[in-house]
């Protein structure tokens, strides 16, 4: 089969390897001159049991994440997270991630420096994209064509309106701005060392300040559908008077980002089409990590369709039966979560957080895409603790009704291809939200 991979992101580039051992003819179209340039001078956070899990290398100045502190709006309080053993992530350094991947490209090529601009259709098939490349336009045909192009892919949203995948609302996005400060010399360094700000100056969405042990401090700045300078600005001078560790020295960083913070796609796949990674959303909907996910996606799509043979839409659709299965469904709660989160008063996110009534593995299941449980004694113990606040409690037991029904739609996803049924389960599953 030859398949084009479009934007080396995470899930297309390991894609782009598994494809190419098992003896497909892959070109991977990368939007950047050279691996050097791709994605982010920075470290991420990734649970390593999906790099053993997947025996890809651990990339090289990988280094244990220290437990977050939640700190709630305007500094009112403060819940710190005790991690499991199992649930620590390791921060890996993108750029040498990218380089484990693209060392694991085998026979697959990358043109870089080329820009996918859109898919090319012929009736019920995607059949090719159209590049540029040094002002030259071209158009590049293949079997299969992965979308990695990130969130906003122009890829996906070139895709005719009959081929139901849907598009992205920018209010399911992170709008972010990381950046990289140095420590203030002769400041106490901090015991809350990795603090997250929940719905920061009572702003929709979170801010981080983590001190780091090499003199830096990493600030990350997140807002959904937008964010302004102006808010940027407040942001950090909120954070500064509450961390005096924080200089206005920058070392590094200040670019805008985005993160899909949703579900996942209801539908990913058409005739020769799947989108992975970013744009299909599969990054864990309240905190946006993108990059397991991505990895886990691509292993699953590369056996579906080393399977059949075949990149037609009803083998393609076994693709997003596995992700759904694997942590779509779950997705879908954790988002009503997420959403429900952005929606409360500062006060009640206070109470939330501080009472008792979101315990430790609460938060720790929410970290790693796992809803909150409500089993007895649990759901006794939250009743007791939410009597302190009746209303909020209600509130509590709603969103965790419709969080659950959600993910039991979601779980009734078609088995097999069939447009209308899958139509009809899309319309359901995405009117939950
Ligand atoms: C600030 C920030 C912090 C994050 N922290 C974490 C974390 O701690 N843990 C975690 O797991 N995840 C984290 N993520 C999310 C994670 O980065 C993504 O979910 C993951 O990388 C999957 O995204 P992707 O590779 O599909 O897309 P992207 O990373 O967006 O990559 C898309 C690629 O396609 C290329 N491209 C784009 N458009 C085109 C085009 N038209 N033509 C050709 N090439 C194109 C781009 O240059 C890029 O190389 C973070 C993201 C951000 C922004």
């Amino acid at each position: 089969m030859k398949i084009i991979v479009a934007g080396a992101g995470i899930g297309g580039l390991y894609a782009a390897g598994l494809f190419a051992k098992s003896g497909h003819e892959v070109v991977v179209y990368e939007k950047v001159k050279r691996v050097e340039d791709m994605r982010y001078d920075w470290h991420d956070d990734v649970n390593p049991s999906v790099f053993a899990d997947l025996s890809v290398p651990v990339p090289v100045g990988s280094f244990p994440k220290k437990n977050w502190t939640f700190i709630t709006p305007y500094e009112k309080g403060r819940m710190p997270l005790i991690q499991r053993a199992d649930l620590i992530d390791i921060s890996v350094q993108r750029k040498e991630l990218n380089k484990v991947l693209v060392g694991l490209l085998e026979s697959a090529t990358i043109e870089w420096g080329t820009e996918a601009t859109k898919a090319i259709v012929d009736g019920d098939r995607v059949v090719g994209i159209e590049i540029v490349k040094e002002g030259t336009r071209k158009e590049v045909f293949g079997d299969l064509i992965i979308d990695s192009c990130g969130v906003f892919s122009p890829i996906r949203k070139s895709l005719p309106e009959a081929f139901n995948v849907p598009d992205v609302d920018r209010e399911s996005v992170f709008f972010v701005r990381r950046f990289f400060f140095k420590a203030k010399e002769g400041v106490p360094f901090p015991t809350d060392t990795n603090k997250v700000y929940m719905k920061h100056i009572g702003q929709k969405g979170i801010s981080w300040c983590i001190a780091c042990d090499n003199g830096t401090v990493d600030v990350l700045i997140g807002r959904v559908g937008k964010m302004t300078e102006e808010e940027t600005e407040l942001s950090l001078a909120d954070l500064r008077k509450n961390n005096p560790i924080l200089s206005d020295e920058l070392l590094g960083g200040g670019n805008f980002c985005t993160i899909p913070v949703r579900r996942p796609l209801s539908n990913p796949v058409a005739n020769g089409y799947v989108a992975i990674g970013d744009s299909a959303c599969l990054t864990v909907p309240m905190i946006g990590s993108g990059i397991a996910t991505s990895l886990q996606a691509a292993d699953i799509l590369v056996k579906t369709v080393n399977a059949t043979g075949s990149s037609d839409v009803a083998t393609l659709w076994q693709y997003r039966v596995k992700i759904n299965k694997l942590f779509g469904a779950e997705h879908c709660a954790v988002e009503t979560l997420k959403n429900w989160l952005l929606e409360q008063k500062d006060d009640d996110i206070h109470f939330f957080l501080t009472s008792g009534i979101l315990r430790n593995e609460d938060l720790q299941n929410a970290s790693v895409g796992k809803m909150i449980k409500l089993e007895f004694p649990d759901i006794f113990h939250k009743g007791l603790v939410g009597m302190k606040n009746p209303l909020l409690l209600l509130k509590t037991l709603v969103m965790l009704q419709r969080a659950n029904k959600a993910k039991r739609i979601s779980e009734r996803i078609p088995k097999t291809y069939n447009k209308e049924r899958v139509l009809r389960w899309q319309k359901k599953t995405d009117g939950c939200f």
